[in-house]
Order: C-alpha cells, then sequence, then structure tokens
C-alpha cells in the first residue's frame, strides 16, 4: 500500500550537496510494522518526513494507497495526511498554548472546523490522560507528552503511524508504553513506521531496515 520509486532527497548546503535520501526502493503493506535503523544522519527523519508528505523529494515518487502524494496539490496532500497518516515525533511537537485535549482535538483541524473534544476525551481517557486534559504541555511529564502525542495521531483514525524516535526522550517504562500503543495499532489492522534503536522494538517488527547515508543497507 507504500510505494517508495527511486527516491531521492538532496540537500544543498555551504559544504555541498547532501544525499539524505539516495534512490531508495521499498514497497511497505498494509499492516506492517516496520522498524527503521541506521546511524545519525542515515536519513530515518528525512525518510519519514517525505512519507508523510511534509517533505517534498528531489525526484523520486511516493505511493499511499495509490496515490501518489506528491502530486497532489497542497491542500489536497494536507487533507490526504490528516485522514491517513498520525505522526509521532521525539520531541512531541505539542501546541504549547494549548492544553492537553485541545492538542488532540487540534487533529481534526484539517478536517472539520468542529472540534471534537468529546471524541479527544474518550481517546485520552484510554490512554490513563483523563486527569490531565486541562494541563498545558509544559505541566506534563515526558511520558504524559507522549501519550498526548499518540492520542492525536491516533485521533482521525489513520492508516498509518509513522514515530520519529517517539521513545528517545522517555524512561523504559514510558517506552515500553509507547511501543505497546503501537503495536495495539497494528492489531487493529495499522500500519506501523517506526525510527528506533529500542532493542525491543526489534521483536516487533515485521521487517528491520537499515539505512547507512540515505540507502537502503538491508532488510530482514
Ligand atoms: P537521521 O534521522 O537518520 O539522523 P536525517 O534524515 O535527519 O538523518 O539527515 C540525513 C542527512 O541529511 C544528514 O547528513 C543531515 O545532516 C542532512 N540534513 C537533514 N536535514 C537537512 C537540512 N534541512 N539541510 C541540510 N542538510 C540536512
Ligand atoms: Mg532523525
Amino acid at each position: 500500500m507504500i510505494r517508495l520509486k527511486n527516491l531521492r532527497k538532496n540537500y544543498q548546503t555551504a559544504a555541498g550537496v547532501v544525499k539524505a535520501l539516495d534512490s531508495i526502493d521499498l514497497e511497505i503493506k498494509k499492516g506492517e510494522f516496520i522498524v527503521l535503523r541506521g546511524p545519525s544522519g542515515s536519513g530515518k527523519t528525512t525518510l519519514l518526513m517525505a512519507l508523510a508528505g511534509m517533505q517534498r523529494p528531489t525526484s523520486g515518487s511516493i505511493y499511499i494507497s495509490k496515490e501518489n502524494i506528491y502530486q497532489m496539490t497542497i491542500p489536497a496532500r494536507a487533507k490526504f495526511r490528516a485522514e491517513n497518516i498520525g505522526f509521532v515525533f521525539q520531541m512531541f511537537h505539542l501546541v504549547p498554548y494549548l492544553n492537553v485535549i485541545e492538542n488532540v482535538a487540534l487533529a481534526r483541524g484539517a478536517l472539520s472546523s468542529a472540534l471534537d473534544k468529546p471524541g479527544a476525551k474518550e481517546l485520552l481517557r484510554s490512554f490513563g490522560m483523563e486527569h490531565r486534559i486541562f494541563h498545558k504541555p509544559a505541566q506534563l511529564s515526558a511520558g504524559e507528552k507522549q501519550r498526548t502525542a499518540i492520542a492525536r495521531a491516533l485521533f482521525n483514525h489513520p492508516q498509518i503511524i509513522l514515530a520519529d524516535e517517539p521513545t528517545g526522550n522517555l524512561d523504559p517504562e514510558n517506552a515500553l508504553a509507547v511501543l505497546g500503543y503501537l503495536t495495539d495499532f497494528q492489531s487493529a489492522g495499522g500500519t506501523v513506521i517506526i525510527a528506533t534503536h529500542q532493542p525491543v522494538a526489534k521483536e516487533m517488527a515485521d521487517r528491520i531496515i537499515s539505512l547507512n547515508a540515505g540507502r537502503i543497507r538491508d532488510e530482514s
């Protein structure tokens, strides 16, 4: 359901061209749990941002459910992303001046002006966050911030969750909980692509893809 064809991303820098992604070809099936690995600078974030429709590749194409996402208009791509893709970041990226329930309900913003706060509250309850819904991000622990971010990612019932080192700022217990939420999402039929070096994530993976200098080094 996801196909990357000869994907390249170059960054121009003062020191020259950085080939962040260098002819990536990849197919990912619906319901797969993919772990992306590779040293810092190998292209994991660039790949996830490209998949999310947030980073236009220099060349090549990305098909998600048969849609060539970079051939869409910008508003169409934004709508497609809101409907189909949830993104979880290492640094959470919550909106600092909104409380927890507003941060989650905001995910609906791209689809409808009516923010579904009851729906957000219900979802937050399932993450054990009911007692924190009026807290601002600065008043949360790291684990609570990431649970809020996962609730936001799941709020529009996406088909795909992309997660970029989502446990990088969490203690082991919260890290395990986050990985558990992602496996629950997969069990319900979702597709997960996660950049992580957590050893236990290997056991959850259907496939491990290692990147090195923008290329796929091996798949297992
Ligand atoms: P990873 O997530 O695996 O650490 P990234 O995708 O962040 O790797 O980066 C891949 C390469 O692209 C690195 O060499 C990085 O320095 C470079 N890079 C990333 N973003 C930019 C940018 N905006 N401008 C220039 N170079 C960048
Ligand atoms: Mg990265």
